[in-house]
């Protein structure tokens, strides 16, 4: 038998309006184009989006259309996120870092029938403008009247500017109830070989991925917290944080374009944030900043990074000479997008600060609602030892079944699981680490070489910014693990000093061949190393030696 509960489905309007009715004076504040400040409260999200709901239906978006946005983190880009949703159309955020070619072929491929424009991509627009003038009709700029820049469209294709909508609008609007399950967003992914692929995520995913991600031992988000996620908007939902914020009723703050270490210490200050969230390379930028500059962060408690594993130097400074947490999840477009997080069990209390900072290296514990498991190339399931590494699998509610446009569990294998292209080893308890990604692992000798291992040691030289290693051809071992080596600013690498580093610290075989000193390393779209074009580069380098 059924149980006898209300069957309320979860609504992404739900979220804004609890938060206008329960934290309606709760802030949200923006660094705008022009870098001031534009601050209101969620009551004014609430109230704003209804108003723009009233400007889409204007326009003719129907149900499930697409509303396409390419925009920084700010309160305008939030409104299109819950108006889109909220009447039941589907916000679609385009990474406006993707080359303009991707760009275009995914505004086709999604169907956009409308696009909500930052200033800074006006130019975009009109270098794409004839690709897409059959799928969009309208393309409006997230600015006032006063600002409006010039873009060359299409024929066919009209420019508006989205306050003159807002005011000519009225907030005469209900939201909708409807099935949990109707698709909400849609986010492609960077697609590093291949084109991109849509992530269709519903209005329950949603839901669930935000009640997950607020929970103590994730993002631990309260009412009293200030919140400025500078993952950007534009992609993966900003790790949910724009949901996240609203169900607890806290202060969100979203910077902008300005997301160098200056402009990120001043904000976090000003602002009084007590925990942000981005990709490594942000917080380089910022500690660099903070240590040239003496600056200290006043309020900031813990930092969260993830996209790519974390640098152990960031664990260590941020703790070190800031006293600030610097933790790290785990993710991807197609787990919209957080799937694990690493925060410590009794058993981390007894650690050395070694041992800690080693610890806090690993991706962390699946959180509640998902499940996960390695497997080897026969499919066959491995230890949680710590040790043995293998295709890293998920399923649960916020996990893709499915790419847009395919049939759902087109993703998935025979038992329901998605293969996240990840090799991980997973600890006792229950600890995943991320070794590689699939394509990247080396494979010398029939055995499988960690490429992220020999990077993280790598970068805790004092000479090296960043690292990488490939896999280069090897006439008798196969493939061999190249490392090449950006130096920090104003330094000079000694290649014979960094594998005296390694050594000892791995097996002696997966000690690289040679290191190769480099002024900079590729990246993706969404602040990956490109290892796609160092192989292409390099995958002969042992060849011609
Ligand atoms: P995306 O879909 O663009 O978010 O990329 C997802 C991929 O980023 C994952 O499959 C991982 O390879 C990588 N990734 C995400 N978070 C981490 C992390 N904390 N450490 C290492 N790799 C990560």
């Amino acid at each position: 038998m059924l149980g006898l509960m209300q069957s309320q489905g979860l609504m992404i309007s739900s979220i804004l309006t609890h938060a206008a009715r329960h934290h309606g004076a709760a802030e949200v504040v923006s660094r705008t184009h022009e870098n001031t400040t534009h601050r209101y409260t969620w009551a004014g999200v609430e109230r704003r989006s209804r108003r723009l709901v009233k400007v889409l239906l204007a326009h003719g978006v129907e149900r499930q259309d697409r509303v396409g946005t390419l925009a920084w983190n700010g309160y305008r880009h939030l409104e299109v996120y819950y108006a889109s949703s909220g009447m039941e159309a589907i916000v679609h955020t385009i990474n406006p870092r993707l080359h303009p070619d991707d760009i275009a072929y995914i505004i086709n491929h999604a169907a956009d029938k409308i696009l909500f424009v930052d200033l800074s991509f006006a130019p975009l627009i009109s270098l794409i403008a004839a690709r897409i003038a059959d799928t969009v009709k309208t393309v409006v700029m997230l600015t006032d009247t006063a600002n409006m820049p010039e873009v060359t469209l299409a024929p066919g294709m009209t420019l508006a500017c989205y306050e003159q909508l807002m005011d000519a609008a009225d907030e005469d609007y209900v939201w909708p109830r409807f099935d949990e399950n109707t698709a909400a967003s849609l986010c492609y992914t960077s697609g590093t070989t291949g084109r991109p692929k849509g992530v269709l995520y519903s209005h329950r995913s949603t839901w669930l991925h935000a009640y997950a991600v607020s929970m103590p031992d994730v993002l631990d988000i309260r009412a009293t917290s200030r919140i400025l996620p500078v993952v950007p908007m534009f992609h993966v939902n900003a790790w949910g944080t724009p949901y996240a914020t609203a169900l607890a009723g806290a202060a969100l703050i979203l910077p902008g374009r300005h997301l160098d270490g200056a402009s990120m210490a001043g904000l976090l200050n000003a602002e009084r944030v007590t925990f942000t969230s981005g990709v490594p390379t942000v917080w380089l930028g910022l500690l660099q900043h903070l240590r040239s500059s003496g600056q200290r962060l006043e309020t900031v408690t813990r930092i969260m990074t993830g996209g790519s594993a974390a640098p152990p130097l960031l664990i260590e400074a941020f703790r070190d000479e800031y006293g600030i947490r610097f933790e790290q999840g785990w993710g991807m477009t197609e787990l919209s997008p957080v799937g694990t997080f690493n925060a410590p069990k009794p058993a981390q209390a007894g650690l050395t600060r070694d041992e800690a900072a080693r610890h806090m290296l690993k991706q962390g514990r699946i959180l509640p609602g998902l499940d996960m498991k390695i497997v080897d190339g026969d499919g066959r399931e491995l230890p949680w030892d710590g040790v043995a590494f293998g295709d890293l699998k998920v399923r649960g509610p916020w996990v893709a079944s499915a790419y847009f446009g395919e049939e759902p569990g087109a993703a998935l294998d025979k038992d329901g699981w998605f293969a996240t292209g990840d090799v991980a080893t997973i600890d006792p308890d229950g600890f995943m680490e991320i070794t590689d990604r699939s394509k990247d692992v080396i494979k010398s000798g029939g055995e499988w070489i960690s490429s992220i291992t020999l990077e993280n040691l790598a970068v805790s030289h004092p000479d090296v910014m960043e690292a990488a290693v490939i896999a280069a051809a090897h006439p008798k071992w196969d493939e061999r693990p190249l490392l090449l080596v950006v130096p920090l600013p104003g330094h000079t690498v000694d290649p014979a000093s960094v594998l005296a580093l390694l050594e000892g610290k791995v097996a002696k075989w997966w000690l690289p061949d040679e290191v190769v000193v480099v002024d900079e390393l590729p990246h993706t779209a969404t602040g990956k190393l490109l290892k796609t074009s160092l192989r292409t580069r390099y995958k002969d380098h042992y060849l011609k030696a």
